[in-house]
């Protein structure tokens, strides 16, 4: 891998060389560098790409700290590994992937992400749903909005957002759409038919995340299938298990809150997936608990003999483990992947989120405050009542009237006809001052690599020498070259 790796940065190295001699004939020849020092300058950037792969987030400044690489050196080395494919690959099978895939996501493929919060009730009670409280009897109680004084987001409001949507996809972003929770977002059909209509109206792919209980409605199953993407929450395959993560203990279980209705659900939906949109990809999201990480391949047997596409495997980051319990989970994580590798898995596409544990670097040691503004750049979370909160956790229903006290703090301002999603991102009505402990882990790795770009800006590395965006390929500073020379 080593050797493939510096091969491939060798490759690059004389890629930009090439280029710049293309670019500007009268300086190319000019700025030609020796042999002996192209070797040592890949032998640098394996160092640098393996620092990176450790720690993503590091600045170039504490990068020259921590190498004895000065600026200019660094600014080349770091567009050898932009370049380089195997460097890049080489990330992205790193434990730090998730990290690399978000960075891909945001600032490669440029996506602008919406998230509305469409759920006002929820029919399950998750041991570890951050909206449920449980108290010392083992009694779950569900946190909802408290919404007396409100109205939900008007029909007028969410052509208003669409538009503004446009308007942003206008200017050269993709759009994706997500329908999530907070609460249950099939609790109101109504609106979500509406938010997944106007999706679809404007070609904006939507994503469903659903626990997928109230799919046992046929108009329920017609309105989700319009989406791009279902998402159903589910962590076992063992009736008992679901019971006691997702419902309080009870002596007799209503019939439609157990999993073999909701495996009877999702047979249906697959079923009527061929008529109504073949298209719509149908998933798992599965949280890695101690309780059920023993049952990861029976879980993958039941969603592979379901017929769904794809199962995303997550760990539980509102919690940490002592290491005996980590070590128990990570072997039984080894046995489901050799398991998904098999042949008759081929069609269901299996992921193993890769850094998301609070047990992490990206969790230690770090505090501060996050720059709620540059994060809504990215990603910008509505609640049912139209509070745009730029971070997940500002959405949740807070027992609070979501103008009030707590879910203030979170909002930047509130989407009505005449206040539109722009408005608020070009002039907020707060800047919300939020701790980094309060992001969930794809949020802090947004806000670090927001943070690590910034600095970069600051310290002199323009940004298309980023070592993560492989879309600034072409971009070549003219004078790249001319200073690495100076400095050798
Ligand atoms: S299904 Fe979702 S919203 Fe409902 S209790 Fe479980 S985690 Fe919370």
């Amino acid at each position: 891998m080593k050797h493939v790796l510096k091969q491939d940065l060798y490759h690059e190295f004389l890629g930009i060389e090439k280029d710049i001699e293309t670019k500007w004939p009268f300086m190319g020849n000019r700025f030609r560098v020796a042999n002996p020092w192209k070797r040592e300058l890949v032998e640098k950037a394996w160092t640098v790409a393996d620092i990176l792969k450790t720690h993503p987030y590091l600045s170039g400044e504490h990068m020259s700290e921590q190498t004895g690489l000065g600026k200019d050196h660094l600014a080349i080395i770091y567009k050898m590994i932009q370049r380089s494919s195997a460097c890049q690959e080489y990330f992205k099978h790193s434990s730090n992937r998730d990290y690399f895939n978000v960075v891909s996501h945001y600032f490669n493929r440029d996506f602008y992400t919406l998230v509305f919060f469409v759920g006002t009730s929820c029919p399950s009670r998750c041991v570890y749903c951050p909206s449920v409280k449980i108290d010392s009897m083992g009694r779950r109680r569900l946190i909802t909005y408290k919404d007396a004084m409100e109205s939900k987001l008007s029909d007028d409001a969410l052509e208003r957002v669409f538009d503004d949507l446009s308007t942003i996809k206008q200017k050269g972003r993709d759009i994706l759409v997500k329908i999530s929770g907070g609460l249950e977002p099939l609790t109101d059909p109504a609106t979500m038919e509406k938010i997944i209509y106007l999706s679809n109206r404007r070609s904006f792919p939507v994503k469903l995340f659903t626990n997928g209980l109230l799919l046992s409605d046929p108009t329920n199953r017609n309105i989700a299938l319009m989406a791009s993407d279902i998402r159903i929450s589910l962590s076992t395959s063992d009736e008992n298990l679901y019971r006691s993560i997702c419902f309080p203990p009870s002596k007799q279980p209503l019939k439609q809150n157990t999993l073999n209705q909701l495996k009877n659900n999702i047979r249906m939906l697959v079923l009527e997936r061929s008529v109504i949109n073949p298209g719509c990809k149908i998933g798992f999201n599965s949280i890695i608990l101690p309780d059920n990480h023993l049952h990861l391949v029976s879980l993958l047997e039941m969603a592979r003999d379901l017929g769904i596409d794809y199962i995303d495997f997550k760990p539980n980051y509102f919690s940490s483990y002592d290491e005996k319990t980590q070590a128990a989970m990570d072997v039984s994580v080894r046995e489901a992947k050799v398991v998904s590798s098999h042949e008759s898995y081929k069609d269901l596409y299996v992921n193993f989120t890769g850094s998301l544990s609070r047990n992490d670097l990206f969790w230690s040691a770090w505090n501060g405050t996050c720059d709620a503004i540059k994060q809504s750049d990215f990603k910008l979370f509505i609640t049912p009542y139209g509070h745009c909160s730029p971070v997940h956790y500002g959405a949740f229903p807070h027992g609070e009237p979501s103008f009030q006290n707590t879910l203030e703090s979170y909002s930047m301002g509130e989407i009505t006809p005449h206040r539109g999603l722009l408005d608020i991102l070009d002039k907020p009505d707060r800047t919300p001052e939020i701790d980094l402990n309060k992001l969930n882990p794809f949020e802090l790795m947004l806000n670090l690599e927001i943070s690590r770009e910034d600095a970069d800006k600051k310290w002199g590395l323009p940004l298309c020498v980023s070592p993560y965006q492989t879309s600034q390929r072409d971009q070549i500073p003219p004078d790249l070259f001319f200073r690495f020379t100076q400095e050798t």
